[in-house]
């Protein structure tokens, strides 16, 4: 279905060697490393990665939390060497990134050939060490620092023989990583590396998109692919103007795209409508730092604060709502609302920034059908089964492109699809 070819201009690729329709499941891939995000810690299991309202502590380290036994047995391959390691360090938690790194080089340790994946090797990846900044050079010398004391006395393995070595790694793996999103695609909860899938080059109008299931990394169509095309995913926000893009790629993967949306900046006017007085600079600025602010309270869960702050711009309609930055807007008052439980309100904004994912996004991407299927659960909520029922529908109609059947998503969409129709048959006898 695909293979592994030179791009002219991108380095190595995938692509399709037969006719692929959208919505084929085109690769999937289990971590060669993952690590649980620091601030999931205690609301998730450092194993499957599932949400769980009670869980196990490692009782070696007692950092390390399970769903249970089967799920701590799971983790011990990769944990054994890392309890050791926490316990001596204790209290002092190593950041992600180098538990990470410290998993990959311990797998690389205890495996004789350079383990690898049916497409590619961790020392094939391709690294960007030397295209990195004064100050990301050193970052990376300081992860390397801390990756010292937390291993411990002469603890490097073999296959890194020197810091240089251990530094072009660390690039390579910082290149080469994969964001895990939940369910929802809205929080990062963890960071993996899967090693065919870094293979797949980046477009900012992708014709595959990525969805976990659980660790598991699954690469999906959404468009038609034809014999012979190129695959390609996302490797920043879609839903942002070709500047913020292009910043986004240069700073972490040192390159520029040249898609289509970037060369022709097709939806930037728009995008970025408002933005056009000479003021332009300093609003645009100060309304990444509202965003900042805003995803700053999100993970501290001061919804009232989110939505005081987001009524405001809401209120006296500070930019036109399709633009980006409003639309951002928009959906945190949304989320904010939602958890304050005032659905009419989370269900006026919502539905205004659905005006921006249907203009800007691929019919097809989940994105799309995520906010679509929100709006219907705040919709049920209301009692409003009908138009409930319409969106439900519409979202199925959409995610059943990127999700699987016996995902969690899919299976709480089908259960609210059949709760909207039992409820509406119900008032149907009753009138
Ligand atoms: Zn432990
Ligand atoms: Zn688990
Ligand atoms: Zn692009």
């Amino acid at each position: 279905m695909i293979e592994v070819f030179r791009s002219e201009d991108r380095g190595r690729g995938l692509r399709a060697t037969t006719d692929l329709r959208k919505g084929t499941l085109v690769l999937t891939s289990a971590p060669f490393a993952y690590v649980l995000s620091k601030k999931q810690k205690g609301i998730r299991c450092d194993h499957c990665l599932n949400k769980q309202t009670t869980l196990l502590r490692c009782s070696g380290c007692k950092y390390m939390k399970y769903c249970n036994r089967e799920c701590q047995k799971g983790a011990w391959s990769s944990h054994k060497s890392e309890c050791t390691a926490l316990k001596r360090v204790e209290p002092k938690i190593p950041p992600d990134f180098v538990i990470l790194l410290s998993r990959i080089l311990w797998k690389l340790k205890s495996t004789d050939d350079n383990w690898s994946e049916n497409l590619v090797s961790v020392v094939d990846l391709e690294s960007n060490y030397t295209l990195l900044s004064d100050d990301q050079k050193e970052a990376l010398g300081q992860f390397v620092i801390v990756m010292h004391s937390y291993w411990g006395q002469g603890a490097l393995p073999v296959q890194v023989p020197d810091i240089k070595a251990v530094l072009e790694l660390c690039s390579k793996i910082k290149n080469n990583s994969f964001a895990i999103s939940d369910e929802e695609m809205q929080a990062d909860i963890g960071t993996g590396v899967y090693l065919s899938c870094s293979l797949l080059n980046h477009s900012c109008d992708p014709n595959c998109v990525a969805e976990f299931d659980e660790m598991n990394i699954n690469i999906r169509a959404i468009k038609d692919i034809s014999k012979g095309e190129e695959l390609l995913i996302s490797y920043v926000d879609v839903f942002a103007p070709s500047e913020d893009r292009q910043k986004d790629l240069m700073d972490i993967y040192k390159f520029s795209c040249r898609c289509n949306l970037c060369r022709t900046k097709k939806h930037d006017r728009s995008m970025l409508q408002d933005f056009k007085s000479s003021m332009t600079i300093s609003k645009q600025n100060s309304v990444k730092d509202l965003l900042h602010e805003l995803h700053n309270l999100c993970d501290a869960r001061n919804f009232q604060q989110i939505y005081n702050i987001t009524s405001g711009y809401v209120e006296r309609e500070y930019l036109p709502v399709e633009n980006i930055y409003m639309t951002k807007i928009l959906d945190f008052a949304m989320d904010a609302a939602i958890e304050l439980k005032m659905f009419g309100r989370a269900f006026q904004h919502g539905a205004a920034a659905l005006h921006a994912y249907r203009k800007y996004l691929d019919e097809s991407h989940p994105l799309t059908g995520l906010q679509i299927m929100k709006l219907g659960k705040i919709l049920l909520y209301q009692e409003k089964n009908e138009d409930a029922l319409q969106m439900l529908l519409e979202a199925l109609k959409i995610l059943q492109i990127t999700y699987s059947k016996t995902g969690i998503i899919m299976q709480s969409l089908t259960k609210l699809v059949a709760q909207c129709q039992v409820e509406l048959r119900h008032k149907n006898l009753g009138e």
